[in-house]
């Protein structure tokens, strides 16, 4: 039997066995980057966990009955800011911005629609674009307008968030308590504090696109409306489940929540609801407000993406993460042992049991870990089943020999003269002119390299670390 998957639900605060509406189809939707600038390593959290689990749900209900859409937040006001201040289109600054997120992620290690969508098949991974879907979010206002739960003022489109009585539900926030603490609001054209924007006017200058409900100045949308449409565009009304960062809860979750379960009359948007952890430093959140951020780009300066990736999951997603330097060693030592035991054995038959009902306990990945641990030294070491257990993960897609020849060609080493100095220095040993063998060590350490000489006789070498 295979394996049950369980998911902590925020939506119903308890762990659950996860069952989709349709096992033919799982429909997973996360909330992605809004690309204005640089990812930061805090940012980078929610989308390597979440490859996680896509990885995980293509292993238990098979690659053709899984779709999983990350959206691209392409339109707010950072962006238009940041747009006007360059002096060119939003287009322009999204198109440079995201293709910087897509070279950050895949380092990290995560699947990009590139890697899993078939020509001819229905597309597995979805990463729609917020400017492309303004016509599917103008018919949900118009929907909402319509159905009395939202209305037009000062030509805003505005969500009655009374009119909602569930409001809350997700964040467990009671609509009444919400209410009673509001403070009064600025805005004036709202009718409860709590009301929250659809669609604003455009500024001039500004980004912006034919109104619904009868606006006749040109606007744009507000963030949380995006989701809403582009889930129900590629995922249907009613989806399985629905992620993000716990920051996103409140209001953005809570608020898509309200438009899409009110637009099209359901009981739930999506039936489980997962918000991973913070990534902090020194006890804080990482944040571009706070200026603790450190970008992924900056990271991967200094460390390999696969140390990066196995540092963020050696953590269950749900607790906070300090990042530190020593987390960082500590991985790339673990990557090294684990290169080390697999060698270049091949990925041996299945995932191991034991790592699989590990993720499925709410991708409880530092147990999974463990199991990589078990199966990487010692009495049960299987480098077979090792390789297979970490692809799973997305680690060890190299041979140890790829490995080294890919960090070789990195580090810029003149091979040939690495060649030469070995040779000299084998000559000297066999002449037993120590001297001579100790300058071409000497050399060969300058030069960055690692020189062993196995029982074998042969002097083998790699990249110094
Ligand atoms: P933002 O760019 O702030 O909208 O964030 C994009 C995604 O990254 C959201 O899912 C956030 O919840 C998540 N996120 C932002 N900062 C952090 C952090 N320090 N740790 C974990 N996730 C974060
Ligand atoms: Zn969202």
């Amino acid at each position: 039997m295979a394996p049950m998957l369980r998911l902590y639900n925020t939506l119903t605060g308890a762990k659950e066995a996860f069952a989709p509406i349709d096992p033919d189809h799982v429909r997973f939707y996360a909330c992605g980057p809004t690309v204005y600038d640089a990812a930061h390593i805090g940012n980078a959290r929610p989308i390597i966990v979440f490859d996680l689990l896509f990885r995980l749900l293509r292993h238990l209900y098979g690659s053709a009955h899984v779709t999983y859409a990350r959206n691209v937040t392409d339109v707010d006001d950072k962006i238009n800011a940041r747009a006007a201040e360059r002096g060119i289109t939003i287009r322009e600054l999204t198109d440079g911005t995201l293709a910087q997120f897509h070279g950050d992620v895949r380092d990290l290690g995560v699947l990009s629609p590139e890697d899993v969508n078939r020509p001819g098949e229905r597309p597995c991974f979805i990463e729609p674009r917020a400017t492309d879907h303004i016509a599917e979010m103008v018919t949900m206002i118009d929907g909402l307008v319509r159905s009395g739960h939202a209305y037009v003022a000062a030509d805003h489109v505005l969500f009655d968030v009374p009119s909602m009585p569930e409001y809350g539900q997700l964040s467990k926030r009671p609509l009444d308590e919400m209410e009673a603490g509001a403070r009064v609001e600025v805005a004036p054209y709202k009718r409860s504090p709590l009301d929250f924007v659809l669609w604003k006017p455009a500024k001039p200058g500004e980004p912006a696109w034919p109104s619904p409900a009868g606006i006749a100045a040109p606007g744009r949308p507000g963030w949380h409306i995006e989701c809403s449409a582009m889930s129900a565009k590629h995922l249907g009304q009613t989806f399985d489940i629905h992620a993000g960062g716990i920051d996103l809860i409140f209001p953005h979750h809570e608020n898509e929540v309200a438009q899409s379960r009110c637009c099209f009359g359901t009981g739930v948007m999506a039936n489980v609801w997962l918000h991973n952890g913070f990534l902090q430093v020194e006890g804080e959140k990482m944040s571009k407000s706070l200026g603790n951020f450190i970008t992924i780009r900056d990271v991967l300066k200094d460390w390999p993406g696969e140390v990066v990736r196995l540092t963020m999951l050696r953590t269950q997603y749900r607790q906070p993460i300090d990042w530190t330097l020593r987390g960082l060693e500590e991985s790339s030592r673990v990557l090294e042992r684990w290169y080390n035991a697999a060698g270049d054995e091949p990925a041996a038959g299945d995932v191991p049991g034991s790592v699989v009902d590990a993720l499925c306990d709410d991708l409880n990945t530092p147990a999974a870990i463990n199991e990589l641990h078990r199966l990487s030294g010692g009495p049960e070491a299987q480098p077979g089943a090792l390789r297979a257990g970490a692809n799973l993960f997305g680690f060890l897609m190299r041979t140890r020999s790829d490995r080294e020849q890919d960090q070789v060609a990195a580090s810029g080493i003149d091979v040939p003269a690495v060649e030469a100095l070995i040779a000299e220095r084998r000559a000297a040993r066999a002449a037993k002119d120590w001297a001579a063998s100790d300058r071409a060590r000497d050399a060969l350490a300058a030069l960055g390299v690692a020189v062993k000489d196995n029982k074998d006789g042969t002097t083998t070498w790699t990249v110094a670390r």
